[in-house]
């Protein structure tokens, strides 16, 4: 009986060993089933958060490259304002609201007495630029406009045409090339064109009004560095006008921004039909002072010069063209003491637009390169190639133009070239010497 009594306890606790066996097997399969569950819930939890992360490093990304255009943009306005004169009216191409604000006062720059030596040495291509501070260039122009009959013809006020020149003189930047004194150079030969080909003559004063006035506007704001760099740059000149000349499109809107102030438009008493004349003249010839469109303009002229024709008004656009190509690039026609330091200027805007090139990563034209270019290889290639070709071809319609314009520069050409050889020379000498050092060193 007793023996009865254990085997069935035995069998008892044996059912509830399996009983319990059984129990932790389903417990652990449901924990096994319940931590895959826990873990799908960890991995997608997880994989979210790493979404959100992406999202958030991707919105840090496009914040990063806003800030660094903020960066840039401030950088540039910066470099802007310490390169503009100090003067409430002036353009920035940067700001949206245009910061155009012209005096309304009477302009109070004395009204320099010009001398008669100065107003004769005023028409010659000899005058020297150099000697005179902005005050007596703007009384220099407004005797130009004076003197060609423009004030009189266009029934231009007095009063306006100072405040325009004024706000002109503003809109120039300090650059070390591309500055006010260029843009008066710039005038002052167009000046001296008109009265060495007698251009009065056998031109409108229209014509000579859109000569004189692209040439005081044609590089209004200019902002020291050249085309190539504002493409290469993606500035906001270069989006703007979509690579398309995007400092000449600039230079002729701030020209008609300035024009369109009541206070500086010397048109204002132009009927419609000959503003919108002078209006496309003007633009047409700001757009030809891009270098970029040299061979195309000289070849088009150079077609038209055997049957030029001044009753055609197409031939006279495309000489008015070349006039303007001329005296912008015409330092060199000028005596050696006031042509001269116009290279250094170049040069050291040059300089600074490839320094900022290699600094910001973007092509660097060997030309503006410090470590290639020297004053005579720069201004060598210039004359023989750009130069000395353009005004051999203005010759052709006014012989006048050899003795005067093309002399000097036949001569700068020359001296360039004996400089270049002097530097040669002295390199190779150099050379020399730092062999011979070489193998000297080699020797002990
Ligand atoms: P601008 O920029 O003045 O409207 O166009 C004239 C361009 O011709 C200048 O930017 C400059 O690149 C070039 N240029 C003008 N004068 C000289 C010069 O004397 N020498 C050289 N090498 N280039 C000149
Ligand atoms: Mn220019």
């Amino acid at each position: 009986m007793k023996c009865g009594f254990t085997l069935a306890r035995k069998w008892h606790r044996k059912k509830e060993e399996l009983f319990q066996n059984l129990l932790t097997q389903v417990i652990e399969q449901f924990s096994r089933v319940f931590k895959i569950d826990d873990l799908k819930t960890d991995v997608a939890n997880h994989l979210a958060m790493l979404e959100k992360r992406v999202e958030l490093e991707g919105l840090k990304v496009a914040e990063i490259e806003k800030c660094k255009s903020d960066i840039k943009k401030m950088r540039d306005e910066m470099a802007a304002r310490s390169t503009r004169t100090n003067c409430p009216c002036k353009y920035s191409f940067l700001d949206e609201s245009k910061r155009l604000v012209p005096r309304r006062d009477v302009p109070s720059y004395p009204k320099y007495m010009l001398s008669q030596e100065t107003i004769e040495a005023l028409r010659k291509p000899t005058f020297d630029v150099w000697l005179w501070e902005p005050n007596e260039m703007l009384s220099c122009l407004e005797h130009m406009y004076h003197d060609l009959g423009l004030v009189k013809d266009f029934n231009i006020n007095p009063i306006i045409l100072k405040r325009w020149l004024l706000c002109i003189h503003d809109n120039y930047r300090n650059n070390p090339f591309h500055n006010f004194r260029h843009c008066f150079c710039v005038t002052q030969m167009m000046y001296s064109m008109i009265t060495l080909c007698s251009l009065q003559v056998k031109l409108s004063q229209m014509d000579i009004l859109i000569l004189m006035t692209a040439s005081v506007c044609h590089d209004l704001d200019h902002p020291g560095y050249n085309n190539t760099y504002q493409i290469n740059a993606r500035t906001e000149l270069a989006v703007r006008y979509n690579d398309i000349s995007p400092l000449e499109n600039h230079h002729c809107a701030v020209a008609f921004q300035i024009l369109a102030q009541p206070e500086c438009n010397i048109l204002s008493h132009v009927d419609k039909e000959q503003f919108k004349r002078i209006r496309q003249g003007m633009i047409t010839l700001i757009l030809a002072t891009d270098m970029a469109r040299h061979a195309e303009i000289l070849d088009a002229f150079k077609e038209i010069l055997d049957k030029f024709d001044y009753s055609n008004e197409e031939h006279v656009t495309q000489l008015k063209m070349v006039l303007i190509k001329c005296c912008d690039i015409s330092n060199e026609v000028r005596p050696m003491e006031v042509a001269e330091p116009w290279v250094d200027c170049l040069l050291e805007e040059y300089f600074m637009q490839s320094d900022r090139e290699k600094s910001e990563g973007l092509p660097v034209a060997p030309f503006m390169d410090r470590d290639k270019v020297t004053k005579p290889t720069a201004q060598i290639g210039f004359l023989k190639f750009v130069l000395i070709p353009m005004f051999e071809t203005v010759t052709k319609l006014f012989p006048e133009v050899e003795e005067v314009l093309l002399q000097p520069l036949w001569e700068s050409r020359d001296r360039y070239e004996e400089l270049k050889q002097i530097d040669d020379a002295v390199k190779e000498l150099q050379k020399k010497k730092n062999e011979s050092l070489a193998i000297g060193s080699k020797e002990k």
